[in-house]
């Protein structure tokens, strides 16, 4: 196994332990994922090294906390949420994005790679977190690359129970953002954030992972419509 083989000294830093059956099932996400990306495109990465590094092992570089249902809040092409599905099987992850398209393409990698604690959801976060089925109920949100930490906790911290976390990806400029984002998770019913993981991408810059603990339920005026998020950020 290519995956397993030649990238031990990315793999056995990771805070958790792949199985043999679990490296295939990479394998096979990474090859469903570069070709439906001929069809759609949902990510620039398709050279082999570069998706491991920046896609699958970037994904797996978090101290997962407890929680057994987890949201991915604008997973794309399926990222963070399907390679940390096929490495917590016991666990139930939901993919959320706002593009149909992406969501059905999403689907079918994850039937190519037999990955089956997944459900999907189409639709803009800010909209189904005033839902009742969705609102306070998950232990685990996670997202990547979608948005700046102040619009992110209101796209995000809706969907926590309380006593739950969300974790943000965050590239190098993770810092002056959670700086920047001042009260915001305050106001949405959360912790002062902290910075919990620091992945160092092999030569590819450094993403941090923002952690942030849900202690109060989320005032009902928030999320608010996304144009006034976008406009006037919470901080
Ligand atoms: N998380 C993936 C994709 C990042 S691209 C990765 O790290 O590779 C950002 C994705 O977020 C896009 O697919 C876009 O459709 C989705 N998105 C942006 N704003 C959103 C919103 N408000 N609600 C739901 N999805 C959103």
């Amino acid at each position: 196994m290519k995956l397993k083989d030649n990238y031990q000294a990315l793999w056995e830093k990771l805070p958790i332990t792949i199985t043999d059956d679990q490296f295939e099932k990479l394998e096979k996400l990474m090859d469903a994922v570069v070709e439906m990306n001929q069809k759609l495109n949902l990510t620039r990465i398709t050279d082999y090294e570069d998706f491991a590094v920046r896609h699958l092992f970037d994904s797996l570089a978090v101290n997962m906390p407890a929680g057994e249902l987890v949201l991915d809040v604008g997973t794309g092409g399926g990222f963070p949420g399907l390679p940390l599905a096929v490495c917590y099987p016991e666990r139930r992850f939901t993919l959320l994005d706002a593009t149909a398209k992406k969501i059905e393409a999403v689907k079918i990698i994850a039937e190519k790679a037999s990955i089956h604690n997944v459900n999907f959801l189409i639709g803009r976060a800010e909209e189904l977190s005033r839902n009742e089925q969705y609102r306070e109920s998950y232990d685990i949100v996670v997202s990547r690359a979608v948005a700046s930490y102040a619009v992110l906790s209101e796209l995000c911290l809706p969907f926590v129970k309380r006593g739950g976390c969300f974790l943000a990806w965050k590239g190098p400029g993770g810092e002056e953002e959670l700086a920047d984002a001042g009260k915001a998770t305050i106001l949405l019913g959360g912790n002062q954030p902290e910075i919990k993981d620091k992945n160092v991408l092999k030569n590819r810059g450094v993403h941090v992972i923002i952690f942030c603990e849900k202690k109060r339920e989320t005032p009902r005026k928030y999320p608010r419509p996304f144009g006034q998020i976008k406009k006037k950020p919470l901080n």
